[in-house]
């Protein structure tokens, strides 16, 4: 479990901005009060949420940046973290992908959350130095499990937009068909982008055989899709446990150590 203050990256560093590329000043990090404009159940346990900034503080952001609110439980600081699942080119609002945790106090105190609800909730935003780095004549990997691919959405739409000519590839893991969610976004993402791929794998399929596509784990996929990564660019997010081993992984493959990045979630109980 996460500890309840300001999110520490795996350096050990506070996470309170990104390190490269340098972002612009509006992109600096601040307490930001955001009003939720919509909430929509997109499959079981999992929710978008839609917030709006003040009209005086757009945000940007770089693809792969996170929101944290500031929270309170029982007259305690609380803060959680959110990776912005939006297009980066929006500054008036932003969008998250929330899964419930069972018993977990933010995902649920968000997801239940209505438009109509008045009290307001605050952000430290934008954060987080999980960002795109320049492929250069690399190939890109990414590997999320879950709603770990929030920040691949926005980090796709601009590795489309800066480099089409880039070989880049998507595995997306989920335990059920049904937690398969943003599949307008990863359409639109993937049409006319020729050089982009994106491999689903579930790891407990239908038994009725409603599923004909890849079965097992990521770290499966990844081996037997992409057995050198020396030449690849490598974006790793999700629960710590998934992060850790592919990683590992990475390594294994031949991908340089400077050429994983990984964004950790934390521990899940699953
Ligand atoms: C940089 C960053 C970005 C993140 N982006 C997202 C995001 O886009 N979407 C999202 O849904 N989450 C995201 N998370 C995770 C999120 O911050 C919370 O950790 C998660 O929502 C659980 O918080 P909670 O307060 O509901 O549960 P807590 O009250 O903290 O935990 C309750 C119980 O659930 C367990 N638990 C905690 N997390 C998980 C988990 N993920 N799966 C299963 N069990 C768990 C704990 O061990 C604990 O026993 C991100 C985390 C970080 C650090």
């Amino acid at each position: 479990m996460q500890a309840e203050g300001i999110h520490r990256t795996g350096d050990g560093e506070p996470d309170l901005g990104p390190a490269a590329p340098v972002p612009p000043p509006a992109s600096r990090p601040h307490r930001r009060p955001v009003a939720l404009l919509a909430n929509s159940e997109v499959a079981p346990s999992i929710h978008v949420l839609e917030f709006g900034l003040a009209p005086d503080d757009p945000m940007e952001f770089l693809p792969g940046q996170y929101v944290t609110f500031l929270l309170e439980r029982q007259g305690r600081p609380v803060t959680r973290s959110y990776s912005i699942f939006s297009s980066a080119d929006r500054h008036d609002r932003f969008s998250l992908l929330v899964k419930r945790v069972p018993q977990g106090f933010a995902s649920n105190l968000l997801c239940d959350r209505a438009p109509s609800d008045a009290a307001p909730l605050t952000v430290l935003a934008p954060l987080g130095r999980f960002v795109l780095h320049d492929p250069g004549d690399r190939s890109v990997l990414l590997v999320a499990t879950g709603v770990g691919l929030a920040p691949f959405v926005p980090m796709l739409e601009r590795l489309r937009r800066d480099y089409p000519a880039t070989p880049t590839r998507l595995v997306w893991g989920n335990r059920y068909v049904e937690e398969m969610v943003a599949r307008v976004e990863l359409d639109r993402v993937a049409d006319g982008w020729p050089g982009f791929h994106r491999e689903a794998v579930i790891s407990r399929p239908p038994s009725d055989g409603g599923w004909s596509g890849r079965v097992g784990h990521v770290q499966e996929c990844v081996r037997a899709l992409c057995p050198d990564l020396s030449r690849t660019d490598v974006y790793l997010c999700g629960v710590n446990a998934m992060v850790n081993d592919a990683q590992e992984l990475a390594l294994e493959l031949h991908c340089p150590k400077d050429h994983v990045f990984v964004d950790r979630w934390g521990e899940s109980e699953e």
